[in-house]
Formats: C-alpha cells, structure tokens, sequence
C-alpha cells in the first residue's frame, strides 16, 4: 500500500482560532498553532501537506474570490495527491461546500471539508476528532475497484459525513452541527467509519477534473412571510442587474395567490429574472403543483428547486449564470440535478 496524500487546505473557521485574553473573543490564528495542538496526526502514517489562507478568516467573511482559491489550489495540485481537506469555519461552511460541488466539475477525488464548535486547543475540542477523521476519509480507498471510497465534495461533521451539497448547519451549540435531511448519510462515524456505499457519489470514470472558476453574484434571495408588503417585493425584484432570485417559499412551495403578488413575479419573468422556488421547511420538497398557490407559482414561470438547500441553490445559480450561457440554458440546468444536490419528483 503506497502512503496517502493529502493536502489540507487551512482557511480559518474556529477549529483554528484562539481567545483574545483581554477581549475574551475568538481569532482565527496560523496553521503552526493548529497543527502543534494534534501531535496525533503524526501518528497517521500519510504524507501530509498544508496551505493556509493568509490571513487566516473567519468564515462569515467567505465570498466567491476565496471559493475560487480553494477551487484553484485543488485543481494545480489535483494531480499530486489522494485527497484534500479543507478547513473551514461552520458558519458558511455548507455554502462553501455546495459552491465548491458545482464548481469542481469532474471530480474524482475526496474533498473533506471539516471544522470544530470549539477551538483546537481547548480541552475539550471537538476539532482533533474532527482533523482526524477527516483526513482518514480522505486517505480511505474502496476495495471494490481500488479508487477513492469518496469521489464528491463532502462535510465531516462529529458522527456524520454528507454530502456537500446536501447539507446545512443546523446547531450553533452541538457537536454534531450539520443535517442533511433530504439525502442519506455517506457515512457514520463511531468506532469505526462506516461508509454508506449506496449513497456516495461515483461518477462515470475517465473524467478529468475541469473546474469552473467564474461565479456572478446577480442573485438574490427572498424569504416569504405573512407581512411581505407588493412595495417590499417589486422592489427586490427591480435590484439593479439582478439575474436570479431564490424564492423561500411555505411548505411543499406555496406562496400569496393575491394579484399583487403573482402580478410582481409575472412581471420579474417578464423582464428575464429567473425565480427558484425551495422550501422554508427543512426537510421534503416543492411539490409545485399540490396546491393552487403552488400551482400559480408554476404557471407564472417560477422554476421548482425540489429538495434543494438554499446553500446548494444560491450556489448553483451563481455558477449557472457564471457560465455566461443564454438564460434559457440556466434554466434547463437548474432543472435538473448536477452533482447530486436535488431529486426531481
Ligand atoms: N464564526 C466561526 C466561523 O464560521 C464559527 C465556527 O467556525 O464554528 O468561522
């Protein structure tokens, strides 16, 4: 057995910060202090390589133009090792991991992203299991035909891996702080790691890795509630240069039948802004055409996103529109699945 490699790609997040002593507040600190905190991982015996975000962030600063260092750290050294590791606050930790989903087209390879609630050198962090694990995942092969057991973007989270673009942050306080509540668990991790072999990705082989780098931030997001005002909304929906909006509806997709309301959308599709329709529930699906509300969403041109996050939605119009395709093109591919993000019913 050849010695794994991996890259651990350090961008900040918890897991790496320290307390200010008089502030008594969090800061993301260097990849040294991390690394000097789990002596254990020596004990694996993997050739390990880092690179680090200077400076280190926390993850709520994330955007695009660091999604796509990772993106083009992993793509110059995709070659070179095994699997790579990301480190990464759990703020935005599930946008990062379903941006990175759609823009690593192709890949073949483990792309662990994990972090801590606590930082690694308190005594009770969660991170060193965490660290650990992770890239024991990232060195694990699949006995069936010898490639890597994990060939998708995927969060290593306590007790659980999912998938990258299925999961979301769920707990500000426990352990076990990210859910995917609509797609299965690729792995459970107790005293062993125990792979969910029916549900990881494996895409068909032969593909190379061909990232795509340019995202376009024309989107926005609106989140219906009972107090949504036809000023509020037409307003939204005439943001200067908006492309794209992800609409947070009730329920299996359901939103005002009112006249103002649909009139507002009709005249948003009208002018060419493509409207994606999730679910405020955390778990099932837009099921557009179970009611009437559903049902006019649908005819006034609203497209479903079935099961999707807002994290796997938000991301995947940014790189659709980043394509640069005609807008009829985005709306066939946000119409059907592209990495395993949503089920169409
Ligand atoms: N604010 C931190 C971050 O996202 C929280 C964490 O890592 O858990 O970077």
């Amino acid at each position: 057995m050849k010695q794994p490699r991996i890259l651990i790609i350090y961008t900040g997040g918890t897991i790496g910060m320290i307390e200010d002593p008089v502030t008594k507040t969090l800061a993301p600190f260097d990849f040294t202090h991390l690394m000097e905190n789990v002596p254990k991982v020596k004990m694996l015996d993997y050739h390990i390589d880092n690179i680090s975000f200077n400076p280190p962030i926390d993850s709520s600063d994330m955007n695009i133009f660091h999604w796509q260092e990772m993106a083009r750290t992993i793509d110059i050294n995709y070659d070179k090792y095994d699997g790579f590791v990301v480190l990464h606050g759990t703020d935005t930790m599930a946008y990062t991991s379903s941006a990175l989903s759609f823009m690593l087209e192709g890949l073949m390879k483990p792309v662990i992203i994990t972090g801590s609630q606590l930082p690694i050198g308190e005594v009770r962090t969660d991170g060193e299991e965490n660290l650990i694990t992770a890239l024991q995942i990232a060195a694990a092969r699949d006995a069936s035909d010898g490639g890597p057991m994990v060939r998708e973007v995927a969060i290593l989270f306590e007790n659980y891996l999912w998938r990258g673009c299925r999961a979301s942050k769920r707990s500000a306080d426990n352990f076990n702080a990210f859910v995917s509540n609509n797609y299965p668990r690729l792995a459970h991790i107790g005293l062993g790691i125990d792979f969910n072999v029916e549900a990881l990705a494996r895409p068909m082989t032969g593909k190379k890795l061909c990232v795509q780098y340019n995202l376009d931030r024309s989107i926005t997001i609106i989140d219906l509630f009972p107090g949504l005002c036809e000023t509020t909304l037409r307003h939204l929906l005439h943001t200067p240069g908006i492309k794209g909006v992800v609409m947070r509806t009730y329920g299996a997709g359901n939103a005002p039948t009112a006249p103002w309301f649909l009139d507002a959308v009709r005249d948003a599709i009208d002018r060419g802004i493509v409207i994606l329709n999730v679910t405020q529930c955390v778990d099932g699906s837009v099921r557009a055409n179970r009611y009437v509300s559903g049902d006019m969403l649908t005819a006034a041109g609203v497209l479903s996103g079935y099961d999707m996050t807002l994290e796997a939605a938000t991301t995947k119009m940014m790189v659709l529109f980043g394509r640069g395709t005609a807008t009829r093109d985005v709306v066939v591919n946000l119409s059907r699945p592209i990495c395993g993000e949503m089920t169409v019913l």
